[in-house]
């Protein structure tokens, strides 16, 4: 779920050194795309699409490279991969349009995905422990930029 994919790209800010604002939008994206487009604009006929792939992965990417520099792309591709990699445990069309898309199973709606979520008790034990590992690693990060801060501070 979203709080997930946001804790991973949290992790992926404190350890691979990621910029904070292009890994968290990208951990939302390929849902903010997608979701939007089948669930509430009827559109797709799944929810997962056009924003779950390679393809806008690289164009994504390429645009924020772009418009923001070399240092924001790779934190967006970061961010995105993170996102359909975590994304692994259903039908992800990596290769769409080049590649098949699984359309025989109906895309569930927002409610059913919630209460597959919801009812899901691993899943949720994973990304709660996620959400406390982020939260737990940008606590500790926080402290240490107020002790560096601080120590500056005692210099001048
Ligand atoms: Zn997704």
């Amino acid at each position: 779920m979203i709080l997930g994919h946001l804790a991973i790209s949290a992790l992926l800010h404190r350890y691979a050194k990621a910029e904070w604002t292009p890994v968290m939008a990208a951990a939302v994206f390929p849902d903010a795309v997608d979701k939007t487009l089948c669930q509430l604009l009827h559109l797709t006929p799944t929810g997962r699409m056009w924003g779950h792939t390679l393809l806008s992965l690289a164009i994504s990417t390429a645009l924020v490279g772009h418009t923001w520099g070399r240092r924001a792309a790779r934190s967006w591709a970061l961010g995105y991969l993170s996102h359909l990699a975590a994304d692994i445990e259903g039908d992800v069309p990596w290769l769409y349009p080049f590649g098949d898309l699984d359309l025989t199973t109906p895309s569930p709606g927002v409610w059913e995905i919630m209460q597959m979520k919801l009812t899901d008790p691993v899943g949720i034990g994973i990304e709660l422990a996620l959400i406390a590992w982020a939260a737990h690693s940008l606590r500790h990060a926080l402290k240490a930029r107020a002790v560096a801060e601080g120590a500056d501070l005692r210099r001048c």
